[in-house]
């Protein structure tokens, strides 16, 4: 596996202490993601809004699952205050699975959006969002706050949804990419991880679909296991075999790869967009 850059400590400091200050979550800190010590060092996070317990407990996720609190209304200025003070110009938003409530926590990553946008417009927002259960009414709500990248993770390949994501659905997936990419508002991005035991032709199948579908950015990065408790590694893949992805990705006609052991879909988004 490759090295992972030196941290720059005072930095990260301070993205850590802006997003206590604004009571927020990362996902970055949430998911133990290995990029943590690069992405805050360089003044980047990923806010996940609506909470941080999830009503799903997908089998590679390190996010808690239970019944989580209502909505705070608050959320969104809160997050638009710590997008100022760390002076991002790109941020990603994303949120744990909320389907407990009626719209599945879209109006709320609506509101989001929209508090960042209307008052800062040189701020590009990225949203990452989970399926909503597929519930039409709550993807062209997040549509309609017209974010500057819609995206949602694949995570996996078909065959192994059952047991890598036993709530979701594959072609429920697919169904909220192409809502996104009909909608035309924005690029549309997804990920794929690797290492569950999926085949090199499922593999590829998977990238087929995600392009039949309209995604137009990929992401594909290794998969790693965050405790005993979950999932385990089946595979790891080598540096070549993500190159290998990557050329083959671009020769499918997906505008923008970044395949690499320790891509996440939030990684160096600023740079894919
Ligand atoms: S790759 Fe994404 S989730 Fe990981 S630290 Fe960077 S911004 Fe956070």
């Amino acid at each position: 596996m490759p090295l992972v850059k030196a941290p720059h400590k005072e930095l990260i400091d301070r993205t850590l202490r802006i997003i206590k200050k604004y009571s927020l979550h990362t996902v970055c800190e949430e998911s133990l993601c290995p990029n943590l010590s690069e992405c805050f060092s360089s003044g980047t996070a990923t806010f996940l809004i609506l909470g941080k317990v999830c009503t799903r407990a997908c089998k590679y996720c390190h996010v808690a699952t239970g019944k989580p609190q209502p909505p705070d209304p608050s959320e969104p200025v809160r997050l638009y205050m710590a997008v100022k003070e760390l002076r991002l110009n790109h941020v990603v938003i994303t949120s744990v699975d909320r389907d407990d409530l009626e719209d599945c926590g879209s109006s709320h990553f609506k509101r989001c959006v929209e508090f960042i946008r209307s008052r800062d417009e040189s701020v590009r927002v990225e949203v990452l969002t989970p399926d909503f259960k597929g519930l039409e009414k709550a993807l062209e709500t997040v549509v309609s706050s017209c974010p500057h990248v819609l995206a949602h993770n694949i995570e996996t390949v078909e065959r192994l949804f059952r047991s890598v994501r036993p709530q979701g659905d594959y072609r429920r997936s697919l169904k909220v990419l192409k809502a996104y990419a009909e909608s035309g508002v924005a690029p549309v991005k997804s990920g794929l991880m690797l290492g569950f035991g999926e085949r090199w032709e499922e593999i590829l199948k998977t990238m087929e679909d995600l392009k039949k579908a309209g995604v137009s950015m990929l992401v594909i990065g290794q998969y790693l296991r965050p405790s005993g408790l979950h999932h385990p590694i089946v595979k790891i893949y080598s540096e070549e075999e993500f190159e290998r992805l990557r050329e083959i990705a671009l020769d499918m006609g997906f505008k923008k790869v970044l395949s690499k052991p320790l891509a996440r879909s939030s990684y160096h988004a600023k740079e894919l967009l």
